[in-house]
């Protein structure tokens, strides 16, 4: 029989990565998202079920019926800017949420929890490639959700009950599905990456590059960007050591070497073939000049190895995904 996967927030960018690689590989998935961003065209696999997570009753049905062996929860909101003007919004969703989760994960006796946290609970480090044991020290809530709900996954693993998580620590994720299915696709994206092929297509009038007299050689700020099916890949692993009673870990998830935004609005400008008009602007609030991965862990650990680690491959796949023009 195949081991059962409840996913929150399958229907995300992520999320739905993570589902078709889980599909793929003969696990029997169920995801659980209120289709806030997500989409039920992005759900390849499994049933969707339409649910909120401060929706207990609905959560306990859910388990009640499907009987998750593990969960991976994605489900989260995930705009920085955002969470500075909106900080309950962010503490109520990503902390208080995740909570209930884990509390009914409790009451079904299921042990297993895969979560997606982030490199924003650094803030800005003092070491770069900066490894798991740096302290956590946000710089905005979003991040402090992050770091909070690691915090809680730490007691909770500590409190004897058998509970066990991974906790992915994810770095800039990009591209989309190399087969072209599914891909980013929420409104009004703030991400590089997808600002600038939507440049390129001429959906922006123009980029902005925000800063560039920060300590790098090109004076713009340098990111660790990884393609999203990577990303997936070691979720399957992180789920994998799981099942064979592994005890939880944190774990970062980049390639260990970043690109400037200069080097990547170069590389869309190549893969694309088309020139587009880029300003200059002053820096924005909370960016930390370089945020690279120290990658060893993951690959040591769980033997996790890229293979999509090609700046051009990872803008190619955003490309294609949006040629597809998809209206969100
Ligand atoms: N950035 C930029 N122009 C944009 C979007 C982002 O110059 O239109 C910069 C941003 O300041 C940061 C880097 O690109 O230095 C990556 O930003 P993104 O929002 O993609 O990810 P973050 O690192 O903030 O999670």
């Amino acid at each position: 029989m195949s081991v059962k996967v409840l996913v929150t927030g399958g229907a995300g960018y992520i999320g739905s990565h993570v589902v078709k690689l889980l599909g793929e590989r003969g696990y029997e998935v169920l995801t659980y998202d209120n289709l806030s961003t997500g989409h039920e065209w992005a759900v390849l696999y499994g049933k969707l079920v339409v649910g909120d997570l401060a929706d207990r009753n609905m959560l306990r049905k859910v388990f009640e019926e499907f009987r998750p062996e593990a969960v991976m929860h994605f489900a989260a909101h995930i705009v920085v800017p955002e969470s500075i003007r909106k900080p309950l919004k962010y503490y109520s969703n990503n902390v208080a949420n995740t909570i209930n989760l884990l509390e009914v994960m409790e009451e079904f006796g299921v042990d297993k929890f895969i979560f997606s946290s982030s490199a924003a609970v650094y803030g800005v480090p003092e070491e770069i490639p900066v490894s798991e044991s740096a302290p956590l020290r946000p710089i905005n809530p979003y991040g402090e959700t992050k770091a909070t709900v690691e915090r809680i996954l730490k007691d909770l693993s500590r409190s004897g009950k058998g509970f066990r998580y991974v906790s992915l620590r994810y770095f800039n994720v990009a591209g989309a599905d190399p087969e072209g299915k599914i891909g980013f696709a929420y409104p009004n994206p703030t991400h590089l990456i997808i600002r600038a092929v939507k440049a390129a297509k001429g959906d922006l009038r123009r980029l902005e590059i925000y800063g560039t007299d920060y300590p790098t050689p090109d004076g713009t700020c340098i990111r660790d960007y990884i393609h999203v099916t990577d990303l997936a890949e070691a979720h399957i692993m992180a789920l994998e050591f799981l099942l064979d009673g592994g005890q939880s870990e944190v774990f970062n998830c980049g390639y260990g070497h970043g690109h400037s935004v200069k080097e990547v609005i170069d590389t869309v400008k190549r893969v694309t073939g088309r020139d587009f008009s880029v300003v200059e602007t002053p820096r924005r609030e909370g960016d930390p000049p370089i945020l690279v991965a120290d990658s060893c862990k993951i690959k040591d650990r769980l033997g996790w190895e890229p293979k999509y680690d090609d700046l051009g491959f990872i803008v190619r796949t955003a490309w294609e995904w949006e040629l597809k023009g998809l209206v969100v």
